[in-house]
Protein backbone atom coordinates (compact mmCIF):
# COMPACT_ATOMS: atom_id res chain seq x y z
CA UNK A 1 0.00 0.00 0.00
CA UNK A 2 1.52 3.53 -0.69
CA UNK A 3 2.47 5.52 2.14
CA UNK A 4 3.10 2.03 4.14
CA UNK A 5 5.74 -0.35 4.43
CA UNK A 6 5.48 -3.35 6.53
CA UNK A 7 7.79 -4.70 9.87
CA UNK A 8 9.05 -8.62 10.12
CA UNK A 9 6.16 -9.36 11.52
CA UNK A 10 4.52 -8.69 8.85
CA UNK A 11 1.97 -6.01 9.95
CA UNK A 12 2.00 -2.66 8.66
CA UNK A 13 4.11 0.43 9.91
CA UNK A 14 2.32 3.58 8.99
CA UNK A 15 4.26 6.24 7.33
CA UNK A 16 4.37 9.05 9.57
CA UNK A 17 7.12 11.45 8.48
CA UNK A 18 8.39 12.98 4.91
CA UNK A 19 11.78 12.76 6.48
CA UNK A 20 12.18 8.94 6.83
CA UNK A 21 12.28 6.67 3.84
CA UNK A 22 9.93 3.75 4.74
CA UNK A 23 11.31 0.14 4.66
CA UNK A 24 10.67 -3.16 3.87
CA UNK A 25 12.53 -4.52 6.73
CA UNK A 26 15.12 -2.87 9.27
CA UNK A 27 18.57 -1.98 8.49
CA UNK A 28 20.79 -2.92 11.29
CA UNK A 29 22.97 0.57 10.80
CA UNK A 30 23.74 1.26 14.83
CA UNK A 31 27.68 0.90 16.12
CA UNK A 32 26.41 -0.54 19.39
CA UNK A 33 27.24 2.14 22.16
CA UNK A 34 27.15 2.09 25.97
CA UNK A 35 24.47 4.10 26.90
CA UNK A 36 24.19 5.72 30.58
CA UNK A 37 20.56 4.20 30.67
CA UNK A 38 18.06 6.29 32.95
CA UNK A 39 14.85 4.13 32.27
CA UNK A 40 12.14 3.32 29.59
CA UNK A 41 8.76 4.49 29.05
CA UNK A 42 6.85 1.66 26.96
CA UNK A 43 3.77 3.96 25.83
CA UNK A 44 3.27 7.95 26.80
CA UNK A 45 0.36 10.27 25.51
CA UNK A 46 2.39 13.18 27.40
CA UNK A 47 5.46 13.29 26.27
CA UNK A 48 4.23 14.17 22.50
CA UNK A 49 1.05 16.47 22.64
CA UNK A 50 -1.35 14.44 20.72
CA UNK A 51 1.27 11.27 20.20
CA UNK A 52 1.47 8.31 21.95
CA UNK A 53 5.33 7.61 22.05
CA UNK A 54 7.45 5.55 23.80
CA UNK A 55 9.96 7.27 25.96
CA UNK A 56 14.25 7.05 26.31
CA UNK A 57 15.65 8.65 29.65
CA UNK A 58 19.25 9.51 29.80
CA UNK A 59 20.94 9.37 32.50
CA UNK A 60 23.28 12.36 33.38
CA UNK A 61 22.66 16.65 33.21
CA UNK A 62 24.92 19.27 33.74
CA UNK A 63 22.16 21.63 35.43
CA UNK A 64 20.65 20.60 38.90
CA UNK A 65 17.05 22.48 38.25
CA UNK A 66 14.65 22.78 41.70
CA UNK A 67 11.71 21.37 40.00
CA UNK A 68 13.45 17.98 38.11
CA UNK A 69 11.05 15.62 38.19
CA UNK A 70 13.66 13.25 37.57
CA UNK A 71 16.72 14.02 40.09
CA UNK A 72 17.32 10.53 40.87
CA UNK A 73 19.03 10.33 37.34
CA UNK A 74 20.86 13.59 37.23
CA UNK A 75 24.08 12.21 38.18
CA UNK A 76 25.32 8.23 38.34
CA UNK A 77 26.31 5.29 36.07
CA UNK A 78 24.22 2.68 34.49
CA UNK A 79 25.81 1.57 32.00
CA UNK A 80 23.43 -0.63 29.05
CA UNK A 81 24.48 -2.01 25.66
CA UNK A 82 22.31 0.40 23.01
CA UNK A 83 20.79 -2.73 21.23
CA UNK A 84 18.82 -3.38 24.83
CA UNK A 85 17.17 -0.03 24.05
CA UNK A 86 16.60 -0.60 20.75
CA UNK A 87 14.51 -3.65 21.59
CA UNK A 88 12.82 -1.97 23.88
CA UNK A 89 11.83 0.11 21.31
CA UNK A 90 10.71 -2.15 18.90
CA UNK A 91 8.81 -3.83 21.79
CA UNK A 92 6.70 -0.55 21.28
CA UNK A 93 6.48 -0.38 17.69
CA UNK A 94 3.04 -1.60 17.72
CA UNK A 95 1.55 1.26 20.15
CA UNK A 96 3.41 4.46 19.40
CA UNK A 97 4.23 6.64 16.34
CA UNK A 98 7.57 8.14 17.90
CA UNK A 99 10.12 8.01 20.47
CA UNK A 100 10.49 10.71 22.43
CA UNK A 101 13.95 11.21 24.63
CA UNK A 102 14.18 12.69 27.47
CA UNK A 103 16.46 12.91 30.48
CA UNK A 104 18.74 14.28 32.13
CA UNK A 105 20.13 15.74 29.67
CA UNK A 106 19.39 13.78 26.35
CA UNK A 107 22.39 15.98 24.23
CA UNK A 108 25.08 15.28 27.22
CA UNK A 109 25.88 12.03 25.59
CA UNK A 110 25.60 12.98 21.65
CA UNK A 111 26.85 10.07 20.00
CA UNK A 112 24.31 7.52 21.74
CA UNK A 113 21.96 9.91 21.27
CA UNK A 114 22.51 10.03 17.44
CA UNK A 115 23.23 6.05 17.02
CA UNK A 116 19.34 5.41 18.77
CA UNK A 117 17.36 8.60 16.80
CA UNK A 118 19.10 7.00 13.75
CA UNK A 119 18.14 3.24 15.09
CA UNK A 120 13.94 5.01 15.68
CA UNK A 121 14.37 6.55 12.10
CA UNK A 122 15.21 2.73 10.91
CA UNK A 123 11.86 1.60 12.54
CA UNK A 124 9.80 4.25 11.29
CA UNK A 125 9.42 6.44 14.05
CA UNK A 126 9.48 10.14 14.51
CA UNK A 127 12.05 11.47 16.90
CA UNK A 128 11.11 13.80 19.85
CA UNK A 129 14.30 15.39 21.78
CA UNK A 130 13.53 16.76 25.23
CA UNK A 131 16.89 19.43 25.81
CA UNK A 132 17.73 21.83 28.00
CA UNK A 133 19.81 23.21 25.16
CA UNK A 134 23.27 22.97 26.33
CA UNK A 135 24.68 21.24 24.32
CA UNK A 136 23.75 23.04 20.85
CA UNK A 137 26.25 21.40 18.63
CA UNK A 138 24.39 17.92 18.81
CA UNK A 139 21.20 19.51 18.07
CA UNK A 140 22.36 20.94 15.20
CA UNK A 141 23.90 17.21 14.13
CA UNK A 142 20.52 16.01 14.47
CA UNK A 143 18.75 18.67 12.19
CA UNK A 144 21.20 18.01 9.75
CA UNK A 145 21.08 14.30 9.59
CA UNK A 146 17.28 15.00 9.58
CA UNK A 147 17.03 12.56 12.82
CA UNK A 148 14.49 14.89 14.54
CA UNK A 149 11.23 16.06 13.89
CA UNK A 150 10.32 17.59 17.56
CA UNK A 151 12.74 19.66 19.49
CA UNK A 152 11.23 20.67 23.41
CA UNK A 153 14.13 22.64 24.39
CA UNK A 154 13.36 23.88 28.44
CA UNK A 155 14.53 27.20 28.72
CA UNK A 156 15.55 27.90 31.98
CA UNK A 157 14.18 30.83 33.48
CA UNK A 158 15.39 31.76 36.92
CA UNK A 159 19.22 30.38 37.96
CA UNK A 160 18.71 28.70 41.07
CA UNK A 161 21.76 26.58 41.53
CA UNK A 162 21.35 24.71 38.28
CA UNK A 163 24.96 23.64 38.77
CA UNK A 164 27.66 24.54 39.67
CA UNK A 165 27.84 21.54 42.06
CA UNK A 166 30.33 18.83 43.55
CA UNK A 167 29.36 16.02 41.71
CA UNK A 168 28.37 15.26 38.52
CA UNK A 169 28.76 17.57 35.65
CA UNK A 170 30.33 20.71 36.75
CA UNK A 171 31.05 23.09 33.84
CA UNK A 172 27.92 24.89 33.80
CA UNK A 173 27.36 28.43 35.26
CA UNK A 174 24.74 30.99 34.54
CA UNK A 175 26.93 32.15 31.95
CA UNK A 176 27.46 29.46 29.73
CA UNK A 177 24.52 27.98 30.33
CA UNK A 178 22.69 30.90 28.45
CA UNK A 179 25.65 31.22 26.17
CA UNK A 180 24.52 27.66 24.91
CA UNK A 181 21.04 27.77 24.83
CA UNK A 182 20.48 31.14 22.90
CA UNK A 183 22.87 29.05 20.97
CA UNK A 184 20.71 26.55 20.71
CA UNK A 185 17.34 28.36 20.11
CA UNK A 186 18.95 30.11 17.28
CA UNK A 187 20.14 27.04 15.47
CA UNK A 188 16.49 25.23 16.24
CA UNK A 189 14.63 28.48 14.57
CA UNK A 190 16.90 28.45 11.98
CA UNK A 191 16.01 24.66 10.98
CA UNK A 192 12.01 25.48 12.10
CA UNK A 193 12.03 28.20 9.82
CA UNK A 194 13.46 26.64 6.64
CA UNK A 195 11.39 23.21 7.55
CA UNK A 196 14.12 21.12 8.28
CA UNK A 197 12.65 20.48 12.02
CA UNK A 198 8.90 20.31 11.43
CA UNK A 199 8.59 21.14 15.38
CA UNK A 200 10.11 23.55 17.73
CA UNK A 201 8.82 25.06 21.13
CA UNK A 202 10.31 26.77 23.82
CA UNK A 203 9.13 25.59 27.58
CA UNK A 204 9.40 28.26 30.21
CA UNK A 205 8.02 26.30 33.49
CA UNK A 206 6.74 29.00 36.06
CA UNK A 207 6.47 29.37 40.01
CA UNK A 208 5.65 32.34 41.40
CA UNK A 209 7.90 35.47 41.56
CA UNK A 210 9.42 34.54 38.21
CA UNK A 211 7.08 36.56 36.08
CA UNK A 212 9.67 39.30 36.19
CA UNK A 213 11.97 36.91 34.74
CA UNK A 214 9.46 35.43 31.94
CA UNK A 215 9.25 39.23 30.89
CA UNK A 216 12.52 39.89 30.25
CA UNK A 217 14.06 36.54 28.78
CA UNK A 218 10.77 36.60 26.42
CA UNK A 219 11.64 40.22 25.26
CA UNK A 220 14.80 38.19 23.76
CA UNK A 221 13.54 34.96 22.12
CA UNK A 222 12.37 34.70 18.83
CA UNK A 223 8.97 34.51 17.72
CA UNK A 224 8.56 30.67 18.02
CA UNK A 225 6.28 28.91 19.83
CA UNK A 226 6.67 29.41 23.70
CA UNK A 227 5.12 27.01 26.14
CA UNK A 228 4.09 28.70 29.70
CA UNK A 229 4.58 24.96 31.74
CA UNK A 230 2.94 25.52 35.08
CA UNK A 231 5.79 24.25 37.59
CA UNK A 232 3.95 21.72 40.11
CA UNK A 233 7.00 21.51 42.53
CA UNK A 234 10.63 22.47 43.94
CA UNK A 235 12.80 20.66 46.25
CA UNK A 236 14.92 22.88 48.13
CA UNK A 237 15.07 21.15 51.39
CA UNK A 238 18.62 19.43 50.63
CA UNK A 239 20.03 22.44 48.73
CA UNK A 240 19.61 25.03 50.70
CA UNK A 241 22.61 25.36 53.01
CA UNK A 242 24.58 24.22 50.10
CA UNK A 243 23.44 27.19 47.95
CA UNK A 244 24.08 29.05 51.27
CA UNK A 245 27.41 27.84 50.43
CA UNK A 246 27.66 28.50 47.52
CA UNK A 247 26.60 31.62 46.66
CA UNK A 248 27.31 33.23 49.81
CA UNK A 249 22.57 33.44 50.23
CA UNK A 250 20.05 30.73 49.61
CA UNK A 251 18.64 30.71 46.46
CA UNK A 252 15.58 31.47 48.39
CA UNK A 253 13.40 32.72 51.07
CA UNK A 254 12.22 30.34 54.23
CA UNK A 255 8.49 30.52 53.02
CA UNK A 256 8.83 29.61 49.71
CA UNK A 257 11.89 26.74 50.95
CA UNK A 258 8.85 25.24 52.76
CA UNK A 259 7.04 25.71 49.34
CA UNK A 260 3.77 27.21 51.18
CA UNK A 261 2.91 28.17 47.19
CA UNK A 262 0.67 26.36 45.67
CA UNK A 263 1.30 26.44 41.34
CA UNK A 264 0.26 28.86 39.66
CA UNK A 265 -2.96 28.79 37.65
CA UNK A 266 -4.32 28.66 34.82
CA UNK A 267 -5.63 32.14 34.78
CA UNK A 268 -2.59 33.61 36.24
CA UNK A 269 0.20 31.87 33.48
CA UNK A 270 -2.72 32.99 30.85
CA UNK A 271 -2.26 36.82 31.87
CA UNK A 272 1.90 36.29 31.47
CA UNK A 273 0.87 34.86 28.33
CA UNK A 274 -1.19 38.10 27.34
CA UNK A 275 1.98 39.77 27.94
CA UNK A 276 4.53 38.12 26.17
CA UNK A 277 2.36 37.58 23.17
CA UNK A 278 3.29 38.76 20.11
CA UNK A 279 1.95 38.42 16.50
CA UNK A 280 3.30 35.63 14.69
CA UNK A 281 3.88 33.83 17.89
CA UNK A 282 2.12 31.07 19.76
CA UNK A 283 1.87 30.64 23.41
CA UNK A 284 0.19 27.63 24.57
CA UNK A 285 -0.52 26.96 28.54
CA UNK A 286 0.00 23.96 30.05
CA UNK A 287 -1.45 23.21 33.24
CA UNK A 288 -2.42 20.11 35.15
CA UNK A 289 -5.91 21.00 35.25
CA UNK A 290 -6.67 22.14 31.52
CA UNK A 291 -4.17 20.32 29.70
CA UNK A 292 -3.24 21.90 26.50
CA UNK A 293 -4.66 25.83 25.48
CA UNK A 294 -2.82 26.97 22.33
CA UNK A 295 -3.41 30.72 21.22
CA UNK A 296 -2.71 31.04 17.40
CA UNK A 297 -0.08 34.25 17.16
CA UNK A 298 -2.48 36.39 15.22
CA UNK A 299 -4.51 39.40 15.31
CA UNK A 300 -7.22 37.60 17.01
CA UNK A 301 -5.79 36.37 20.12
CA UNK A 302 -8.03 33.61 20.06
CA UNK A 303 -7.57 30.10 21.65
CA UNK A 304 -6.87 27.85 18.60
CA UNK A 305 -6.85 24.47 20.22
CA UNK A 306 -7.68 22.94 23.47
CA UNK A 307 -6.67 19.54 24.03
S1 LIG B 1 17.68 20.24 32.88
FE1 LIG B 1 16.01 18.78 33.08
S2 LIG B 1 16.96 16.87 33.79
FE2 LIG B 1 18.45 18.52 34.10
S3 LIG B 1 18.14 19.12 36.23
FE3 LIG B 1 16.90 20.46 34.93
S4 LIG B 1 14.85 19.51 34.84
FE4 LIG B 1 16.32 17.95 35.61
Amino acid sequence: MPGQASSPAGSPVPFHSLNKTPCAFIIETVIRLNVNYGGFVYLSTKDWPGRSVCTVFLRGCPLRCSYCHNATIQTGESGVDSGEIIRKIEDSLALVSGVVFSGGEPTLQGDALLALARAAKERGLLVGIQTNGYFPDVLSRLIDERLVDRIALDYKTRWEGYSRRVEGYAGATVEDYSRQAERSVAICEQAWREGRLPEFEIVLTLFWENEKEVLSIADTLPRVPIVLNQGIRKRFWKEWELSRQENGKPYRSESEVKGERPPLSFDELAKIGGRISKIGRTITIRTADTGEVIYEGDRSRGIACQR
